[in-house]
């Protein structure tokens, strides 16, 4: 079996190292724009160039080495019919847990104020959070968002999500479809993106969207930049329609220097950070499925090219 190793990763032998260990028996090569051509089988790929399907038109599959495949859909080159593979999870939805819970402990525990009272040196307690007061609505309830919504459910917060299809989870109140939408937004004040870009994605983060949420809500993008109209944020959050946001994904990234939101006061932003891809447990989890395929197994995680996901 022949598999190329296709990504910007200025040090791919980290990746082949871990990788050969895995699956001894393949042959892994590093992809290169001089590299002929190799009849691979299958390609990992993160943001593969055009000249890969060109060249190597008898690959099986691909698997790519995130959770969006917005990116890689995007590209014209890509065949119409070539089976993807999207990371499962994979390590970062503990990761997206531990963000999620640490950037809603930030408002709902007044740690700002906390922050500042040091400063000053001033012992003073702020009143403790109502949990009923700030309920937590997840857009999109996938293999990302799951853990972090079952755990801020166990800490007693109202927690529900908005999916395509209905979920049934303990605890968790769940909505579907775009009629449901209007209910789901009018019971969250901490609005949760979680979507993966798609067609119909695309945008949605809008002043509609945004007048929809009671008086002083919080939005958390961890979902893509390209969800998000960012001239209606920036009115929601002047006019008090939102209180805050926390934003990890932007149209362009690195986000430009003279963006406004940089220094807007109430926003807070992180560098794409919030669940990166884990090179251990992302090895793990395709040679595992390698060697189903091997196997003659069939092995979840494929992208459904009509819906974009
Ligand atoms: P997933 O398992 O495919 O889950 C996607 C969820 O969105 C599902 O609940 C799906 O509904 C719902 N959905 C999709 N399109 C919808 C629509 N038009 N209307 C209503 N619901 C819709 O994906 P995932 O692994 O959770 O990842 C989601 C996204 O998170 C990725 O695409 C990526 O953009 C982002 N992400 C960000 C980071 C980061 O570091 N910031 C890291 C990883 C991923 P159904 O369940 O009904 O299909």
């Amino acid at each position: 079996m022949k598999i190329l190793f296709v990504s910007p990763d200025p040090k791919p032998q980290r990746w082949i190292t871990l990788l050969q260990a895995a699956l001894p028996d393949a042959q892994w090569i590093v992809w290169h724009a001089d590299l002929p051509p190799q009849q691979a089988d299958y390609a990992l790929v993160w943001q593969p160039p055009a000249e890969l399907f060109e060249r190597e038109p008898g690959l099986k599959a691909l698997f790519n080495l995130g959770a969006g495949v917005d990116a890689l859909l995007r590209l014209p080159a890509l065949p119409r019919t070539l089976p993807i593979y999207r990371l499962e999870d994979a390590g970062m939805s503990a990761q997206m847990a531990e963000y999620l819970l640490h950037q809603i402990a930030e408002i709902t525990r007044s740690m700002p104020v906390y922050r500042q009272q040091q400063q000053q040196q001033i012992w003073k307690m702020q009143p403790p959070c109502r949990r009923h007061e700030w309920p937590i609505g997840f857009l999109g309830l996938g293999h990302i968002s799951q853990k972090a919504a079952r755990l801020l459910q166990l800490l007693e917060y109202p927690v529900s999500c908005w999916s395509r299809s209905p979920k049934q989870l303990d605890g968790i109140h769940s909505y579907s479809d775009d009629n449901e939408l209007p209910a789901f937004l009018k019971n969250t004040r901490i609005l949760i993106n979680t979507l993966p870009l798609t067609p119909e994605t695309a945008g949605c983060l809008n002043q509609s969207l945004f007048t929809q949420l009671p008086p002083n809500s919080v939005l958390i993008n961890v979902g893509r930049g390209q969800h998000l109209q960012e001239q209606d944020l920036l009115s929601a959050l002047d006019s008090g329609t939102l209180q805050q946001a926390v934003l990890d994904v932007f149209a362009t990234e690195p986000l430009p220097a003279e963006h406004p939101f940089w220094k807007h006061p109430k926003i807070t932003l992180t560098p794409h950070m919030s669940a990166p891809t884990l090179r251990e447990e992302t090895v793990r989890q395709i040679t595992d499925k390698l060697k189903a395929l091997a196997q003659g197994l069939t092995i979840t995680g494929e992208v459904d090219r009509q819906r974009g996901y």
